[in-house]
Order: C-alpha cells, then structure tokens, then sequence
C-alpha cells in the first residue's frame, strides 16, 4: 500500500490576541515543522499544513472541510501559543477524523540570556496545550497524546503508529470482507454482529456464493495456471515429491486456478479481505491453501471457518504493517509445550498461514487433509521467524466488540516436525504460558487471531480507540487480579454507553 497517500492535516491553535508578528512566527515554524516531517521516513503518510485555528468558524470549517476530503486519515492539533478552546467546540463536535494532540514546542531549549515575556507568549503550548487538552477531555473524544520535542525520535515513532492505524481505519471504511460460505457449523467465537461492525470499524462484511468462486475456477486456463505456477517455483522451494507425481503437480495447478479465481472475484467486489469454510466447498476441488497464503502475502486479510472478524484485522495490521520489517498472519492457538522452564504455544492451521512471517523459503508440499473430505491441497510449509511478536484478537460480547492483544516472543523450533507439514510458529506469551492464556481466557479471547511480528500493541490500540471500541492489553506487567478488575470496570463503563 502506498501510504503517501494518505493526508494527515497538521492544525496549529492560536488568536489574534498577540498580534501579526507572533502569528507571523507561528505560521513560519509550522511550516519548517511539516516540511521536517514530510521527510522523516518514520511518519509514512503526508502531513498537510492547513492555515493558523484563531477563530470559532474557521476551526469549523477546517473540520467540515476534513470530513469531506476522501484523502484526509486523521488530525493532528497543537497550541503553539494559548487558543482558547472555547473557539474549538462547533469544530470538534463535527469532527469525524481520528485525531492526535501533539504536545511539543519549536524551541528544543529556554534561550535562558534572551527571554522575554514576548518569547514566553509565542512558545507557550505548555499552558495552551493544556487548555486544548481540557476540551477534548470534557468532550469524552478519542485522541492520542504525544508528548515530546517534536525532532525526538520516539516523538515521530509514536505519531507514525498512529498514522498506521489511522490509514487501517481509513482502509476499512472503503473496504468489503467478502464471506464464501458462513460461520463453520456450531462454533460460537468466530459469529458476531455484522451491522455493529460496520457502524463501528467501517468494515462492509457481506457474503457472496462459493458456486461464483467455482464457476470463476472453473473458467480458468491451464496456460494461465501453468503460467502462476511457474511463479512459484522461483519463489518457493518444492519438495521433490511433488515432481513425481502426477497428482501432486496437479494439486499445485489447482491451486495457482483458485487463487487467480479467487484475485479476480476480490477485485471486482473492491474486497480486502475475505473468509473460506472446509463445510462450503461445493465445485471446489481443494480447500484453497496455498491459494490464501498467496493472496495474505497480497496483502488480503483471511479468516478460516468463516471468521469475518479475525478476516478484517488481518487485513488491518496488514495495512498498519505496510513497508515495515517482519509480517503478519492469519493463526490460531493450536498446542502447548508444558515442559518446566521452557513453555511455549504452538499456533498454525489447517493451511493458512501467511508466508510473510516465514523465517526461510517456505517449501511447496501436498498432503491429504484430515477434514472436509476433499482432494490433497497444496500448502507452503515453514516455522516462523524468531523475534518479538503480537497476538491480536477480536471479539463480540454481544453489548460490545473487545480487542485482546498479547505480546508474545517467538523463539526458534529446535526440532523437526516430518508428521506435521503446515506452517507454524513456536512462541512465549508474556507474562508467562499459564498466566497469559488465563487472561486470554478470562476476556473470552478467541483461538484464532492475527499474529504479527512487524506490529506491537501499540498499533492496535490506537486503532481500537478511533473505533470507539475495548482494547484489553495482556503483556509482561499483566497481573491477574488487576484484570479481572479491569474487565469488571469495562463492563461497567460499556455498559453505560
Ligand atoms: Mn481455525
């Protein structure tokens, strides 16, 4: 994704109360501001310097002006001088763009020989950014606060996970999960309220008929099947099996067929992300495996079983993720090494597991599969990359949606797996194995989630506070019985709203 594209409206509060030549001199220092941050490759999107907020309707306007531009993420507001934030209310109340209260100020140091009372009224966000502060808090509005010298490197870092987030936001807002097939049967943490989901994330979650998707497979060609398959033989590595065996190759063309089906069907729906289930398979020869794979690695979201919701943040983090180191997937809980001292998760899935977070090669290989009763699929088989990760989950509590994020670290996989040919990824969830899946539990986390090793938390919890929705953190100061509070407290205040 091209995050350039993304405009970000950089609004500096004043007031005519100082007269031409302070205004002069905060205009000016904007400017060199906005012209340093449009260089930094750590803030990924464009910021907009718009003209100085110094009165009640021209802040209204700025914000009607925002919400109506299709390129504007989000708004990030500071006082260089005091702006009473009275002025700001009409504006604020219409705003629909995320939005960041940069504290700071363009002087890095007090120029101790030189200040005077005209130097203290020009540099003075340290009282103007807290009057700025009182109005959105007295508003109850969603914001993050950064606070800092705006040169500082965490500064820029902390406003670059922000913009991340806010172009994911503004991502979903335009963005379709198409749903092939629904929920799998009986399974309860994968269903949830679709409206509620698109009145608060954005995301359109609508279905489509996997007869659509089998009449598009079937029209494919061999040449252009045979044509993708070529492609994956310079991307991937092949186990020699497969070339001796007719149906293995065969199995392979299958699935480079899905996939082109697949691509074309997302692209005329202006779909994101989309979801599959072994129980709707009907004119498919394969669950599409390395079909999936392939269009995560795309930067689609996915979600097996008919899981729309772990579909749309793949999705999400995949956009968060643009351009960074590391990957994200697609995973689900799957099993647990309890040995003493050396606790670990093992997640995976069936087959769809984006290579993205791949420590190596990944490796073709075609296997039957234990469930859906239909024909050997292809899949890319790898351990993930070792390193520090995150585990990130949605959930619908009926009254509301509820974020869990865990920090995990993944550590290498010491031993060979031959009997279990999918990919996987061996971690350490913070505090520990026990605890962390205690409060994983106890916020009624689900087994799937998107697994990143480009994203912290961070990011999901700017962009779970945009959407108005729980963010619940598990990670290395996570105490059990602080939590159950914090649930209890959540339920109290959601409840509430
Ligand atoms: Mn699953």
């Amino acid at each position: 994704m091209d995050l350039k594209k993304c405009e970000f409206w950089f609004i500096v509060g004043s007031q005519d109360l100082y007269g031409e030549e302070t205004l002069k001199h905060v205009t000016e220092h904007s400017g060199i501001m906005t012209d340093d941050f449009n260089k930094d490759p750590s803030l990924p999107c464009t910021i907009v310097l718009k003209q100085t907020a110094k009165s009640p309707s021209g802040i209204r306007t700025l914000f009607e002006e925002a919400n109506a531009c299709s390129s504007c993420a989000g708004i990030i507001t500071w006082m260089h001088t005091f702006s009473p934030s009275k002025m700001w209310i009409q504006g604020l109340s219409v705003n629909r763009k995320p939005l960041l209260h940069l504290h700071t100020q363009f002087n890095r140091d007090i120029p101790w020989a030189a200040i005077d009372m005209d130097f203290m009224n020009l540099n003075q966000s340290a009282h103007g950014d807290r009057e700025h502060g009182y109005i959105h808090t007295r508003m109850k509005l969603p914001r993050k606060v950064v606070a800092g010298f705006w040169q500082d490197n965490e500064v820029r870092r902390r406003i670059g996970v922000w913009m991340r987030a806010a172009a994911a936001r503004q991502d979903g807002l335009n963005k379709t999960v198409m749903r092939l097939g629904d929920n799998m049967r009986e399974v309860a943490v994968t269903e949830g309220d679709k409206i509620e989901a698109q009145i608060k994330m954005g995301w359109q979650v609508n279905t489509w008929g996997i007869g659509d998707l089998a009449s598009r497979y079937a029209q494919v060609t061999d040449l252009k099947a045979q044509t993708l398959a070529d492609e994956y033989i310079s991307s991937y590595e092949f186990v020699p099996e497969i070339n001796q065996s007719n149906a293995a190759k065969n199995a392979v063309l299958e699935q480079a067929k899905i996939e082109l089906a697949l691509k074309e069907m997302l692209e005329a729906e202006n779909a994101g992300a989309f979801t599959t289930t072994f129980q709707d398979l009907h004119g498919l020869p394969q669950l599409p495996g390395l079909a999936v794979q392939r269009l995560m690695e795309q930067g689609y979201g996915f979600g097996a079983e008919g899981d729309w919701k772990q579909s749309m943040l793949t999705r999400c983090a995949k956009v968060m993720a643009s351009g960074l180191k590391g990957g994200v997937s697609f995973i689900e809980d799957y099993t647990y090494h309890f040995e003493p001292g050396n606790e670990a998760a093992l997640g995976a899935h069936m087959l769809e597991i984006c290579p993205s977070i791949a420590e190596k090669k990944p490796r073709i290989e075609v296997h039957p599969l234990a469930i859906g009763g239909k024909a050997d699929p292809a899949r890319l088989v790898f351990n993930a990359a070792p390193g520090q990760a995150v585990l990130a989950t949605l959930v619908d509590l009926g009254s509301r949606f509820r974020m869990i994020v865990n920090e995990i670290e993944t550590i290498k996989i010491e031993h060979e797996m031959p009997k279990l040919p999918v990919a996987r990824s061996l971690w350490k969830p913070y505090p520990g194995l026990s605890e962390a899946a205690e409060a994983w539990i106890l916020c009624g986390g689900t087994h799937h989630s998107v697994y990143s090793s480009a994203l912290n938390a961070e990011y999901f919890c700017d962009w779970a506070q945009m959407c108005g929705i729980e963010f619940v953190l598990i990670d290395k100061n996570t105490n059990l019985n602080r939590l159950r509070n914090e649930l209890q407290w959540s339920e109290t205040y959601y409840g509430r709203l």
